[in-house]
């Protein structure tokens, strides 16, 4: 059930705004896309002292954070909502209420003195509203003095604060922090939700195309340069062609040693948007081969990818999605990007 309009301040529900002295993005309970079990969930229900929001990248853990956080001092409180409109909620939004916090990365991790700061103010009791609340968004990226300097807090909150952690990749953080919250689980959009959101901001083209890049998380579809991944997906594309026309080795480092590819395969993230365009390609021939085409993201390129689905069997198929999952783990693993991207497709040889 994709929601129809916005309740206040920027548009996004993805919890991709930064927040800070230039404000939150703030979306109503009512507003918020996707999730629906969960949000019904935690509307009905009072926020447990410790939470942990977990799942995907934009998909609003940090955006339903602050409005459950709003909620706990809106003076209006419509519906099991907040209003968007009362000075608690104006607050909220400017990023100046005194009773709510979001402690955010500056670089790259949440430090020690971060955390201490945030302990500290979780003794006071609230200015104004009935409870304090803190949130850690991107909880993961606490260093391990800092992780272990919350835990305390965590397990013994004053009654009146309540802290909630948000994260990517819960399994980054140390076991003791988990057991220590209550556990929500937010799911990736469907395409139809993304699609449904999009539409009335990009049309109905554009958004089928954003949606279907996505990967179920609004804030990668807000954030994506379409232009520039519909150009990559086309390169990417071509080496999968030659690929299977001759699985020539020459041919492929031929092609990571021309611009812009050569420049590209050096980044890390470029390297992963490469990897995640490969794995939608993929994806893609599985569908053509077993009839399930509704299901591409590729639509537009689908000549293309029939002649090459008719190339391989789904044993192949299988092959390339496992061996690009490795990949991405090796690339997280801090392993060479062009050495990622050249091994995946030595792995592949003389399966084509
Ligand atoms: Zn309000």
């Amino acid at each position: 059930m994709a929601a129809k309009r916005r309740a206040t301040k920027r548009s996004s529900s993805a919890g991709s705004g930064s927040g800070g002295s230039s404000g939150y993005s703030l979306v109503r309970l009512q507003d918020f896309i996707g999730n629906q079990d969960l949000v019904s969930r935690v509307k009905r229900a009072s926020l447990p002292q410790s939470a942990l929001f977990a799942g995907p990248e934009g998909v609003g853990k940090k955006t339903l954070a602050l409005g459950l956080a709003a909620r706990t001092d809106c003076r209006n409180r419509p519906g099991e909502d907040f209003c968007g409109n009362c000075e608690s909620c104006s607050k909220v939004a400017g990023g100046n209420h005194p009773d709510i916090r979001l402690f955010q990365a500056t670089g790259t991790s949440i430090g020690i003195e971060t955390i201490r700061h945030l302990i500290r103010e979780a003794r006071f009791r609230p200015f104004q509203g009935a409870y304090r609340v803190f949130i850690v968004d991107q909880a993961e990226k606490m260093t391990r003095e800092a992780a272990n300097s919350i835990l305390k807090t965590l397990e013994e909150p004053a009654e009146t604060s309540r802290i909630i952690l948000t994260t990517a990749f819960p399994n980054q953080l140390l076991p003791t922090i988990r057991s220590r919250c209550q556990l929500f689980v937010f799911r990736p959009l469907t395409r139809n939700q993304l699609r449904n959101y999009l539409e009335i901001r990009y049309g109905a083209e554009e958004a089928e195309q954003r949606a279907a890049f996505a990967g179920g998380s609004i804030g990668r579809a807000l954030r994506l340069d379409l232009e520039q991944t519909l150009q990559d997906r086309d390169r990417v594309l071509t080496v999968l062609q030659q690929w299977l026309s001759n699985a020539s080795f020459t041919q492929l480092f031929e092609a990571c040693e021309k611009e812009p590819m050569r420049r590209d395969l050096k980044s890390r993230d470029r390297v992963r948007e490469h990897l995640e365009i490969l794995r939608h390609l993929g994806e893609d021939l599985y569908f053509l081969r077993t009839g399930t085409e509704s299901r591409m993201v590729n639509l537009d390129r689908r000549e293309r990818l029939l002649e090459l689905a008719k190339r391989v069997d789904l044993d192949w198929i299988r092959d390339l999605l496992y061996h690009l999952r490795e990949a991405r783990e090796d690339l997280d693993r801090n392993v060479q990007p062009l050495f990622c991207f050249e091994t995946l497709w030595l792995k592949l040889a003389g399966r084509a």
